[in-house]
């Protein structure tokens, strides 16, 4: 498990400045409720680290533990976990016998009753909070899977006016509710010359087998993973300028000189070259990779855990298979112009289960 601590690292990165992006200005606003937020000096070792000696049995507790609450540490480990844990209240000397001063206990950490949220988030955004272990979390409509330090994530829509209303039930019964005012931000219209006429206004067998194929996609992001792949800091899948921005107003010209409105882009598309490798963003598992679909040409899903998922288009390659792990930066696919691509560029999408996120706001 070399990704040790990433969830509660994830949860801390809410910088103390409003982090405003080149790219654009429009970054996620994070000034947070809470200015006093624990900061456990987890040492960030992988299991290696954590094997053996007393010096580092605390990490070991630590890393079993976010095991069986993953369901993924096998039947015994929640036990060990335990009697780990018992052992360490009951013979503190173990703990003692570290070199450096030991860390806020792993103890606070799970105690933890504070509520963190951005006060305001821009459209678009992919937002993490922090909630004290064991809390129910709601939000529009959904029951939010926590990691096992009490973090949730959730995307706001590209459309959305706010403010957005989380209800947060802790164990012991209490109920907060949160409220995040949402920044709108400008979609500019973007008009776009050179798109195959038959791919913008399809035959009616074609616009059938667009539904079928686009219906497919939707399906694997109803996925809701323990996974926390996501809480990775995002890096570009490959270096290039941005050719189109999430969220823009998009209009098909027509040879004939009309245009077509289309549904606001759904992701970033990225110049690059035909053939440039495409690497994961963040680990994940392949939900979907098809070379062939009519509007999307090459089409690759990868699911990055609590319904937050990227899909990269119009590739010409596509190197996983579906039920593959991928680890972050790892090829996943080339660069391609199949489907609707008036030339070679990597189109990457974001979502949050059916809601479209933008990918710059999550590399910020
Ligand atoms: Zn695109």
């Amino acid at each position: 498990m070399p990704r040790l601590c990433r969830a509660e690292i994830a949860l801390l990165l809410f910088k103390p400045s409003p982090s405003r992006g080149g790219l654009g200005g429009d970054g996620v606003d994070v000034r947070v409720k809470s200015k006093t937020i624990p900061v456990p000096a987890f040492p960030l070792k992988g299991k290696e680290a954590s094997k053996g000696s007393g010096a580092n049995a605390w990490p070991l507790i630590l890393s079993l533990s976010k095991d069986a609450l993953q369901g993924g540490g096998g039947r015994r480990t929640p036990i060990a976990a335990l009697a780990l844990l018992i052992a360490m209240v009951a013979f503190p000397a173990m703990a003692q016998e570290t070199r450096d001063p030991p860390p806020p206990t792993f103890r606070t950490a799970v105690a933890d009753t504070h509520i963190v949220f951005p006060d305001t988030v821009s459209q678009g955004a992919m937002v993490i909070g922090k909630v004290p272990v064991g809390s129910e979390v709601t939000f529009a409509g959904r029951t939010l899977r926590l990691t096992p330090y009490g973090s949730v994530v959730f995307g706001v829509g590209r459309d959305e006016k706010g403010p957005l209303t989380i209800a947060v039930r802790k164990q012991d019964g209490s109920k907060d509710t949160i409220r995040i005012a949402v920044t709108p931000r400008d979609w500019p219209i973007e008009r776009i010359d050179g798109v195959p006429p038959a791919t913008v206004n399809p035959p009616p067998a074609i616009a059938a087998r667009i539904q079928r194929e686009q219906a497919r996609v939707v399906a694997v992001r109803v996925r809701n993973d323990a996974r926390t792949d996501f809480t990775q800091a995002f890096i570009w899948p490959l270096q290039g300028r941005i050719s189109g921005r999430f969220g823009n107003q998009r209009v098909y010209m027509l040879p004939d000189g009309s245009g077509t409105p289309k549904s606001a882009h759904s992701g970033m598309d990225i110049a690059a070259a035909q053939g440039t490798p495409v690497k994961a963003p963040a680990a994940g598992i392949v939900t979907f990779a098809e070379l062939d679909l009519y509007l999307t040409g090459g089409t690759l899903v990868i699911d990055h855990g609590h319904g937050i998922s990227s899909n990269f288009l119009h590739l010409s390659r596509i190197d996983a298979n579906v039920g593959d792990r991928v680890e972050q930066s790892q090829v996943v696919a080339a660069v391609g112009a199949t489907g609707r691509a008036t030339g070679p560029h990597l189109h990457w999408g974001m979502n949050w289960f059916e809601v479209r996120i933008d990918p710059l706001l999550v590399l910020e």
